[in-house]
């Protein structure tokens, strides 16, 4: 292909990450993404960030704890890039200001989008984990929006006291859980793809297993695109007219 061709392409392509889990104590990471957005993300049409960019969100008031990926985030869609969001179990708690500030759009979970005319459903992929009861119950509350007002109302230090307590608890229930229960479950996923009526892709993150999965349904075929996790892993899905593939992080 010659360099007007590479470009055109590179110009089409949509990324796709997730589970980056960004924290003070990982600096190489968040080292990794701000070059990522200044790079690789700069040619792209858009960049999805499909959940858990950070590894925990207090509110948007602690927002310049993280103003190096704020100001990362705004200068990529200042270069022309759509930048969207959606929320993770980690960081449910991204609200209008950080949208703002980070010039990104939120997305609900989950939203189908097209891309170069394929049908893609994207989410962050923890509520297909129904296995996983307790993680359920959890969920439901935390995302009641009398939960979360009632949560931010609290001091920024007690709100980080209860989210350390929570993430330890997890950890904790974590390690006696089956690694089958924490992947997701195929009926609900199904439930979900009949739901939106067969969209012919799906792309999500949150159990940390990126694999390409195809499947049948109905009779429809469907591809799912499951994200890698940042931290021990990381690579972004790359989706152009040519279809989807992984890309290890730091390459084009
Ligand atoms: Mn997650």
């Amino acid at each position: 292909m010659n360099q007007i061709g590479d470009q055109y392409a590179a110009n089409q392509a949509d990324l796709f990450i997730s589970d980056l889990h960004l924290c003070a104590s990982r600096p190489h990471i968040t080292k990794a993404f701000l070059t990522f957005l200044n790079s690789t993300a700069k040619e792209a049409r858009a960049l999805y960030l499909l959940g858990d960019v950070f590894e925990y969100w207090a509110g948007d008031d602690d927002l310049v704890s993280h103003q190096d990926v704020v100001d990362g985030l705004r200068d990529l869609a200042d270069s022309d890039v759509a930048v969207y969001l959606m929320h993770g179990n980690r960081d449910f708690l991204i609200g209008d200001a950080f949208c703002t500030a980070a010039k990104l759009k939120l997305l609900p979970d989950p939203c189908v989008i097209d891309l170069h005319g394929v049908r893609t459903l994207i989410s962050h992929g923890d509520a297909l984990c129904s296995d996983d009861l307790d993680y359920q119950a959890f969920r439901l509350k935390v995302r009641d929006k009398n939960w979360q007002t009632a949560f931010l109302q609290r001091s920024l230090t007690e709100r980080k006291e209860q989210i350390a307590a929570m993430r330890a608890r997890s950890e904790l229930e974590k390690s006696h859980k089956a690694s089958g229960i924490m992947d997701i479950n195929p009926q609900t996923l199904n439930q979900l793809l009949r739901d939106h009526d067969y969209p012919e892709r799906v792309i999500h993150g949150h159990t940390h297993r990126p694999m390409q999965h195809d499947l049948s349904l109905d009779g429809h075929a469907i591809t799912r695109w499951v994200l890698a996790d940042w931290y021990e892993q990381g690579s972004y899905l790359t989706s152009d007219a040519g279809g989807c593939h992984y890309q290890p992080i730091g390459q084009t």
